[in-house]
């Protein structure tokens, strides 16, 4: 593959930031990876894993001559990255971030980018509940989608750019208004991993089930409940701050739903709930069919027999 960018700056280097660095590398797409982090031990650790060519705890030094500069850092840090880089960036540059929610990170940074660098947001469709730079791996964004969410008036040269940057990795690119990500992304993402904190912590504050039995006898529901609710806590309590209103709107939704599945169930009245348990296997179908997940058991996880 063709160097798309001579130097890319990446400002954060945990699970998305550390995966970036090895796709960029695996494919040639830069002659200089730069790579900037807040503490002195994330850095260490990034080089060891040989992520970048130089290694920075300054994003404003990280930025300067970068021709491709990718914010990686949980939302509520946007806007203090934003000031930090603005005064370093080289004209002509593109600023993009891959942050989980849009209207707030464009808040942040906008109004601090200079008029002669290409401000570009987006949020890879791409994760797992790992985080840190060792939680990163190449191929992470390999058929998954990437949202921009382009402000009014962006170049569509850099535009075109950014999309060639993203497809190199094996992306599908889309795009979409701020708020409109917003709303989908909380009913898709940010919905399910608030359900799952919540259903962990009604198991951990159980007083007739004890910790332990939740533990021993954890059934395949709940585990998977689990692994969302591994999730960084940093990263999704900023997302729950900073996509409030859309979270809230699906939240008073899934209330009004669960309050119809309460009352079937209270009342015996099974053909609503078969119908509902019916449209929901569906979604699954459709799922697999369009290639967002495996149509194996459990996910296509191994089982103690397999390994016979
Ligand atoms: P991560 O593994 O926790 O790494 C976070 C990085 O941001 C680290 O380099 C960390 O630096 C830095 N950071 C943390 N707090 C900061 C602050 N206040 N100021 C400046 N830097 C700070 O996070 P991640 O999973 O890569 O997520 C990064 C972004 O990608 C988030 O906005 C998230 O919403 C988005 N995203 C995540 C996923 C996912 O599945 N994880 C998927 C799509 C998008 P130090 O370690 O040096 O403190």
């Amino acid at each position: 593959m063709s160097v798309l960018f001579d130097r890319i700056a990446l400002i954060g280097i945990g699970l998305i930031g550390s995966s970036l660095a090895h796709d960029i590398r695996r494919l040639g797409l830069t002659k200089e990876i730069v790579v900037a982090t807040r503490s002195a031990d994330t850095l260490k650790r990034a080089e060891e894993l040989g992520l970048g060519d130089r290694y920075t705890t300054s994003s404003a030094e990280a930025v300067a001559d970068a021709d491709l500069i990718i914010v990686s850092v949980p939302v509520g840090a946007s806007e203090s990255v934003a000031k930090e880089i603005a005064g370093n960036l080289k004209p002509g540059a593109i600023v993009t971030d891959v942050g989980s929610t849009k209207a707030s990170v464009i808040a942040q940074m906008q109004p601090h980018m200079p008029e002669n660098v290409h401000f570009i947001p987006g949020h890879p469709l791409a994760g797992t509940e790992k985080s840190g730079p060792d939680a990163g791996f190449p191929g992470l964004f390999e058929g998954r989608w990437c949202i921009f969410t382009p402000v009014a008036g962006t170049d569509e040269t850099a535009l075109k750019r950014l999309r060639g940057f993203w497809q190199a990795l094996g992306s599908k690119v889309d795009e979409m208004d701020a708020e409109h990500h917003d709303k989908v992304l909380a009913i898709v993402s940010h919905l399910p991993h608030i359900i799952a904190y919540n259903i962990v912590g009604t198991a951990d504050d159980l007083e007739t089930v004890t910790e332990s039995e939740v533990i021993k006898y954890s059934a395949s529901g709940f585990r998977d409940f689990t692994r969302l609710a591994a999730s960084d806590p940093t990263m999704w309590r900023d997302v729950c701050l900073h996509n409030r209103d859309a979270i809230l709107e699906m939240l008073a939704r899934f209330s009004e739903d669960l309050a119809y599945l309460q009352r079937a169930i209270r009342w015996g009245e099974g053909d609503k709930i078969f119908e509902l348990f019916t449209r929901t296997r569906a979604i699954r179908r459709s799922i697999v069919q369009a290639g967002q997940d495996v149509d194996a058991p459990d996910f296509g996880r191994p089982h103690p027999l397999d390994k016979k």
